[in-house]
């Protein structure tokens, strides 16, 4: 195994200061990738570190189960974490370092007093059912990319190394929101987008899906179902009849739907014109979320 675990913020800037020195002396370009993660790590996880590896010359995959980010005690205890597999898997995928810090090493004064707070983008659909959700999202991942900021070599001839942060369009509103807070704030860093990744049978994969039984696995199909109904008919122009693909939704059994919106890809905002009845033109976003059984999943869609 090549990959390092490394659990402490000290560590990491050592261990990748170190490397990026070890680039530059074989004369290679320095440019540091970071995969935030919250572990239980499957495919889709792996093709966001794969993307990394092949883009820049040390790459640090982060797992941390961000407690600021659960509203509800009972969903962050039972997050599944899965340590040793997730080293496993991203070492395969050529990952350098797997920094998975305790809650104390990234909040050593409990919870900070200080956070980002993601303005009313952040209370909009997924915002909407997780109050807080995104402020905490956005506070860890502000931290995460402070604490990976890679400055060795800021003197040299090459100036400093390209910082790269990879993101999944799964969470399509948590990657609009980073993008929002980088260019807002001032980030000194790029924001890579990855496409959703998707089981054979069009799941979107995700860490959850593992809590699925059999029979809620099968009725969890209808989101993606769902989604593909509306971005055939924005494909065609037709009218998205969105009410329709909501009747699919609930008429999955032990399918519990919370939203089904079509937005604007930069703003989020729920798109008002040609969407519902007439004829679709542009570009839009379907989002959907929904309970299956006691596992809340989301999923989304390009259309147009
Ligand atoms: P998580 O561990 O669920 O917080 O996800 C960590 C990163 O992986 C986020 O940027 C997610 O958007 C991304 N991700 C999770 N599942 C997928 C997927 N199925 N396809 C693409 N990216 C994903």
């Amino acid at each position: 195994m090549s990959i390092a675990l490394v659990t402490t913020i000290a560590e990491l800037r050592a261990r990748t200061s170190e490397k990026l020195r070890e680039v530059e002396a074989s004369g290679g370009s320095k440019s540091l990738g970071l995969v935030p993660t919250m572990g239980a790590l499957h495919h889709g996880h792996a093709t966001l570190a794969r993307r990394a590896v092949a883009e820049n010359s040390v790459v640090v995959a982060s797992v941390f189960v961000n407690p600021l980010q659960f509203g509800d005690a009972q969903d962050l205890a039972r997050y599944p974490r899965t340590t040793d597999a997730d080293l496993a898997l991203l070492d395969e995928a050529g990952v350098d370092f797997m920094f998975a810090p305790s809650v104390e090493e990234m909040y050593p004064d409990g919870e900070p007093s200080i956070r980002v707070t993601a303005g009313t983008m952040g209370e909009i659909h997924e915002g909407a059912s997780r109050p807080g959700h995104f402020d905490g999202a956005l506070t860890v991942v502000s931290k995460l990319l402070h604490v990976a900021l890679p400055n060795e070599g800021l003197a040299a001839p090459g100036g400093r190394p390209a910082y790269r942060a990879y993101f999944g369009q799964k969470d399509a509103q948590q990657l609009t929101l980073v993008r929002r807070m980088v260019a807002d704030l001032n980030f000194p860093v790029e924001i890579v987008p990855v496409s959703i990744v998707r089981d054979p049978d069009g799941l979107a994969t995700s860490s959850r899906n593992r809590f699925l039984s059999e029979q809620e696995r099968t009725a969890a199909l209808v989101l993606s179902r769902a989604l593909g109904l509306l971005a055939s008919r924005a494909q065609a122009h037709e009218p998205l009849d969105i009410a329709s693909a909501e009747a699919l939704v609930r008429s999955a059994p032990g399918v519990e739907l919370d939203y089904l919106e079509v937005v604007d890809p930069q703003t989020l905002a729920p798109r008002a014109e040609n969407c519902q009845d007439t004829p679709f033109t542009g570009e839009a976003i379907a989002l959907i979320a929904a309970k299956v059984g006691s596992v809340r999943l989301i999923d989304n869609m390009r259309l147009g």
